[in-house]
């Protein structure tokens, strides 16, 4: 999608610190971390919000949970942490590409 910069993450087209990647998603830390460890956890698929979930998405969403579960103890999150997907401008979306941020690596206060 024009001018998604996470999309260009996704191509390769501007640098990212990458620490998973697999055919359909890509976790990266946060370029400014709010928690000991900050990741963005990011289906390929361009679309920015849960209203746009159809079936498929709506999969695509489960699966990229299903993995986040999967993978807590490789990124550094096995002591617990939290998921938080901001949408609409209220919440303070910046960037309207869904992403799930991973929020851990110490106590979260709430
Ligand atoms: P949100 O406010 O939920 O849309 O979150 C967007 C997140 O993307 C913010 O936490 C930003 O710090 C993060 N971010 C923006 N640009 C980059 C980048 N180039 N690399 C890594 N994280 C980024
Ligand atoms: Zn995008």
């Amino acid at each position: 999608m024009n001018n998604c910069i996470f999309c260009k993450i996704i191509a390769g087209e501007i640098p990212s610190a990458k620490v998973y990647e697999d055919e359909e998603i890509v976790i990266f830390k946060d370029i400014e971390p709010k928690a000991a460890v900050h990741l963005l956890c990011v289906p390929k698929e361009h679309f920015a919000y849960l209203s746009e979930l159809d079936g498929a998405r709506a999969a695509l969403v489960g699966r990229t949970m299903q993995k986040i579960g999967q993978l807590k103890e490789q990124l550094g999150l096995s002591a617990g942490y939290r998921v938080v997907i901001n949408q609409g401008e209220n919440a303070g979306q910046t960037v309207h590409h869904l992403h799930l941020h991973l929020l851990g690596g110490e106590t979260l206060g709430w």
